[in-house]
């Protein structure tokens, strides 16, 4: 995951989001764990689009 820090509003809205549970928001940092199956879930909720799914390499 790729997070836009100067767009994200730390509202939490993608933590509560992801069923994986991999979405922490440490003091207003994002942070994601391996648990991510790149749904795409956080990406759709976020108001404010500032997270984006890296490409697969
Ligand atoms: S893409 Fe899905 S699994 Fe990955 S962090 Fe977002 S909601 Fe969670
Ligand atoms: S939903 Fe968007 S604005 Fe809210 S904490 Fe997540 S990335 Fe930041």
């Amino acid at each position: 995951m790729i997070v836009d820090q100067s767009k994200c509003l730390h509202c939490g809205g993608c933590v509560g989001s992801c069923p994986q549970n991999a979405i922490f928001l440490n003091d207003c940092v994002l942070e994601f764990s391996n648990k991510c199956n790149r749904c795409g879930r956080c990406v759709k909720l976020c108001p404010v689009a500032a997270l984006r799914l890296e490409a697969k390499s």
